[in-house]
């Protein structure tokens, strides 16, 4: 059926080699893989969980973790809950995921008393914001750190596993040894002031693996999370691809359902489009249009390129893309299927849809 995703398990898993290379033998650092970009895909998961060099397995969505939470801790790996838990899911976050990021007392102080509730010890991380702000206590707030690392490091059923940073995701900040020492700073501060140690210093995403390739990870950053860099072979702070990865592990394909010579530019008064725009339309003159089945419900249309590279994406609403295939070499007709290569929105939709179907390879 269409559409579909395929999913190139060979693929993704020499992807998975290759970032585990830069991170752990060049970088020094344990491996965090996401699998939120693929919805926590099944065999996606089962692959991250086979895999010896990957030692923690994430996501954002706790509904994710509790489908593979049991897999990844029979294979040894630990469970990672990525966004900060909300006060009405503090029990699966306890049963579900070893470790949480966080960032607020409050929430802290109901994950204490839920591990006790539930007789374990759970793991920590703080966030600390560098500037990027999503995420965080703010690393200029210095009071509002140590007071809630005391207060942490006074909870019996909680462990202050680490501290963490995430970047470039809403402020779209580059990490770099500048902000990226600030983390490793507060890490020697809070080791010094409670005689601890940290057993994690997680140095961010997928734009913080050039770093390695730089050589210009800070040393004491001891773990990367990767989503992006493991399924599309991404850097992205700079959006080069990683040495011994590949982008087209994942594919997205859609059928087509007419195909017809028609005008550029739409006739008549113009109002706004499915979803509130005003478009703008290019006057290609008469050209052949291929309407494919799927649309902005399945996927990002600004994520994704055909790879029939002389194929263009007009447009799509909920359910309908529209293809200009008029200087195209190959001849399409009504059923042919046109295949995307997918950028980091276009496959977290298509994962995330139910009327995309997976396919694997
Ligand atoms: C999504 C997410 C990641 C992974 O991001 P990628 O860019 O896909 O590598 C890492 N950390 C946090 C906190 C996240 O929310």
């Amino acid at each position: 059926m269409y559409p579909r995703l395929t999913i190139d398990l060979k693929k993704l898993k020499n992807n998975l080699e290759g970032v585990a290379r830069i991170t752990k033998e060049q970088g020094r650092c344990s491996l965090m893989i996401v699998t939120k970009g693929v919805c926590a895909d099944r065999e996606v998961v089962k692959l991250i969980c086979r895999h010896p060099a990957v030692d923690f397995v994430a996501d954002s969505r706790i509904q994710n973790l509790e489908t593979y939470a049991e897999r990844a801790r029979k294979a040894g790996k630990q469970t990672v809950l990525l966004r900060l838990p909300m006060a009405c899911e503090i029990d699966k976050v306890i049963r579900f995921a070893d470790i949480s990021f966080n960032s607020e007392l409050e929430t802290l102080k109901l994950l204490n008393e839920e591990a006790a509730s539930q007789r374990v010890k759970h793991k920590v991380v703080l966030m600390i914001d560098l500037g990027d702000l999503r995420e965080g206590i703010f690393f200029k707030a210095e009071e509002a750190i140590y007071n809630t690392v005391s207060q942490v490091l006074s909870m019996d059923h909680l462990q202050l596993y680490g501290i963490a940073v995430n970047l470039t995701c809403y402020g779209a900040i580059i990490p770099k040894h500048d902000n990226l020492s600030r983390l490793c700073q507060w890490a020697e501060n809070i080791e010094k002031t409670f005689s601890i140690e940290l057993q994690m210093v997680s140095g961010g995403n997928s734009s913080s693996i050039y770093l390695i390739e730089k050589g210009e990870l800070p040393g004491r950053i001891n773990n990367l999370r990767l989503g992006e860099a493991f399924l599309l072979g991404n850097d992205t702070a700079y959006g080069t691809k990683l040495s011994g990865t590949t982008d087209d592990a994942l594919l997205l394909e859609a059928q087509i359902i007419e195909l017809k010579e028609k005008p550029s530019i739409p006739i008549g008064e113009s109002g706004v489009d499915a979803f509130g725009k005003k478009p703008v339309y290019e006057d290609r003159g008469k050209i052949k249009r291929a309407i494919i089945a799927i649309g902005q419900q399945d996927t990002d249309i600004t994520s994704m390129n055909p790879l029939d590279s002389k194929v263009d994406i007009l447009g799509a609403s909920s359910d309908h893309m529209i293809l200009d295939v008029t200087k195209s070499d190959e001849s399409y007709s009504i059923g042919d299927v046109v295949k995307f290569k997918v950028g980091y929105g276009a496959m977290l939709k298509g994962a995330t849809s139910n009327y995309v179907e997976k396919v694997y390879k």
